[in-house]
């Protein structure tokens, strides 16, 4: 049996007035999404534990089949496996966002400075690692306004903030507090000073995410299968790497909405002659929801109905025994700009998956199936001998 996960990361939404009161996934052109909500069963997936964040590090984690409440240690460390980062037992990773502050640097106007570009920031983190490095900082360059920090053998215990929660807000209530602050505001500090003379929308970094390294039981150990990773974010390629999953290597691919669609469902369904899983994470439903952009989400799910689902669907035919799971991680509601915590609307299709009475797929699914430990979904979908 061949497994394809297609991770849809934020998609779910609220009913949204100006769409007739249709959520984004009611409103786009579902009709591939919809022919699997048919043919297949759909339930929802808890996929944040009660009192965690809904972040995509906690909520993949649990799609995956790992227990966040068990293995979270935070984002960072997740990022810093994927890009080959060793760290040791008492070292730190924080996610260092180049962001943009307005009103003379008051007020978070943009926690991506404005989608500041792969080569831009690769030059402004040697900048700040050339001034950094006399202070033992390693800060790592990642994908666009995505970087690492790394502090070796070191004792945080802070409270830090999403830039992505604060946007058009004021800054002051929200840096870094606790044990350890002092020195992670003087580096946030140092670099607006730095970042002056470079005339660009990245005026800032800011650092959060912090945590040690986890240790991740082995996928197939756990699941009995082999399996392979698609993404662009390195949280997501990272989570990949700490389980033993071969991350593939996509042309073109890039979080968002110009990534290349076509590419990934290529990739994904060609990595399934030689290992029996496959993981794709498609980044820009939630990027569209975190920029508020309607117009965006709709084409980002369209682009995953109409690009997509026709090269999985068909793909998959070859291999006779198979199924589909198609899930976000969380909503990320356009009303809100940012995650939510609410259960997700999943489908599962394919071989010995008994159609339910559900029609079409949205967030008002008549569920099949709960998955209230979010991190269950794994084995239900894997090991099922029937759904
Ligand atoms: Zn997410």
């Amino acid at each position: 049996m061949k497994y394809f996960v297609l991770l849809c990361d934020g998609m779910s939404d609220y009913r949204i007035e100006s769409l007739g009161n249709k959520t984004i996934i009611e409103y786009a052109n579902t009709s591939n999404f919809d022919f699997l909500a048919k043919n297949g069963k759909c339930g929802f997936i808890k996929t944040t534990p009660d009192g965690m964040y809904p972040g995509s590090d906690i909520c993949n984690l649990s799609i995956f089949g790992y227990d966040p409440t068990k293995y979270y240690t935070g984002r960072s460390p997740i990022e810093a496996a994927s890009i080959g980062i060793n760290l040791g037992e008492k070292d730190f990773a924080f996610r260092c966002n180049f962001v943009t502050l307005a009103d003379n640097y008051t007020v978070m106007e943009d926690f991506t400075a404005h989608h500041i570009d792969n080569y831009s920031a690769k030059r402004l983190i040697s900048k700040l690692q050339d001034y950094f490095s006399s202070e033992g900082l390693e800060f790592y360059p990642g994908v666009g306004y995505r970087n690492l920090l790394v502090i070796r053998d070191a004792e945080f215990n802070l409270k830090t903030t999403p830039p992505h929660d604060i946007i058009g807000k004021k800054i002051d209530s929200f840096i870094p507090q606790g044990d350890g602050s002092g020195k992670i505001n003087h580096i946030m500090n140092r670099a607006i000073d730095i970042l002056k003379s470079e005339n660009s929308s990245a005026n800032a970094i800011w650092l959060w995410g912090e945590g040690r390294k986890p240790s991740l039981p082995n996928f197939k150990d756990l699941y009995g299968v082999d399996g392979s990773v698609i993404a662009a974010v390195d949280l997501i390629r990272g989570i990949g790497r700490l389980a033993g999953l071969e991350v593939i290597d996509v042309p073109g691919v890039t979080g968002f909405i110009d990534t290349n669609f076509e590419g990934k469902a290529r990739y994904a369904v060609e990595s399934l002659k030689n290992k029996d899983y496959v993981f794709v994470h498609v980044e820009a439903p939630d990027e569209s929801g975190h920029m508020g952009r309607t117009d965006l989400k709709i084409q980002a799910v369209e682009n995953i109905n109409n690009i997509m689902l026709p090269i999985i669907i068909e793909g998959l035919k070859q291999f006779g025994e198979f199924r589909i799971l198609i899930t976000p991680d969380h909503p990320t509601p356009i009303s809100l700009r940012t995650h939510a915590a609410e259960l997700v609307p999943a489908i599962i299709y394919g071989t010995s998956v008994e159609p339910d009475e559900n029609m079409f797929y949205s967030e008002f699914i008549k569920p099949s199936f709960i998955i209230n430990e979010g991190y269950k979904i794994a084995d239900f979908f894997i090991n099922s001998r029937s759904i």
